[in-house]
């Protein structure tokens, strides 16, 4: 069975009334609660936690690390965003949600500033397919609908993606790559828009299947790690000798 981190800074929940009245147990606890529902191991992490609640242990046995965060990406410790990003190279796959696109860990996966323009209005969000054939995909058809949420607008500062699954239209009329795939080493990396706080964004189905496709195809980094040596034998025998 897919094994899956919850990783959220929840503060916001617990100091502001209007999001402790959406996710009154914490944004991991909903999102835990749909990758529970679709059949994964989940256990649940934050930022308060001793090692945020990501030590060595923890990451070793995850499988797929599902990352939000908001007000507080400055006070995750360089030493566990150098862990996670170990563990991604060597092949842990990691969904990046909503406003973790400052995170230090996906800054460090993209190398590029990942800014972009944003509208607090609870504007209507349209979530369009653009590669059907994509596993996130999957059961989605055409995209759905999210009556009110932030607005993210192009010019989204991330590499082109590897795969580019979702993007977004917003009421107010912007546009953005709401579903980007990157592959690091032999990890997977999503991006994943939807999701601020004070929207009830990761209890929609559609959300929920995203991310519950997302950890099944980010959990795929499959083959064996390559070997790699000095001087390794000549795969031609007797190529070096004449
Ligand atoms: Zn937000």
């Amino acid at each position: 069975m897919t094994r899956v981190t919850v990783w959220a800074e929840y503060r916001q929940e617990r100091r502001d009334p209007p999001v402790a009245a959406v996710y009154p147990d914490g944004i991991h606890a909903a999102i835990a609660e749909g990758l529970r529902d679709a059949g994964f191991e989940v256990r649940t992490a934050t930022l308060d936690e001793p090692d945020h609640g990501l030590t060595d242990d923890v990451l070793a046995e995850t499988d797929v690390l599902t990352w939000w965060g908001h007000v507080a990406h400055a006070e995750v410790g360089d030493e566990i965003v150098e862990r996670i990003h170990r563990r991604v190279l060597d092949g842990m796959g990691l969904i990046v949600l909503h406003s973790g696109h400052h995170s230090k860990i996906f800054k460090r996966l993209m190398g590029t500033t990942c800014d972009l323009n944003w509208r607090e209005a609870g504007e209507r969000e349209r979530l369009w397919v653009v590669d059907p054939a994509h596993p996130i995909a999957e059961g989605l058809g055409p995209g759905f609908t999210l009556d009110a949420e932030e607005m993210y607008g192009e010019h989204f500062d991330v590499p082109a993606p590897d795969r580019l699954v979702l993007i977004s239209w917003f009421s107010g009329g912007e546009v953005f790559r709401s579903g980007c795939c990157y592959e690091r080493g032999r990890g997977r990396i999503f991006y994943f828009r939807p999701g601020h706080e004070t929207h009830p964004s990761y209890r929609h189905p559609g959300v929920r299947r995203v991310i519950a496709n997302a950890a099944t195809w980010a959990a795929g980094s499959s083959g064996d790690r390559p070997e790699r040596r000095h001087r390794p034998e000549p795969s031609e025998a007797g190529s070096t000798r004449r």
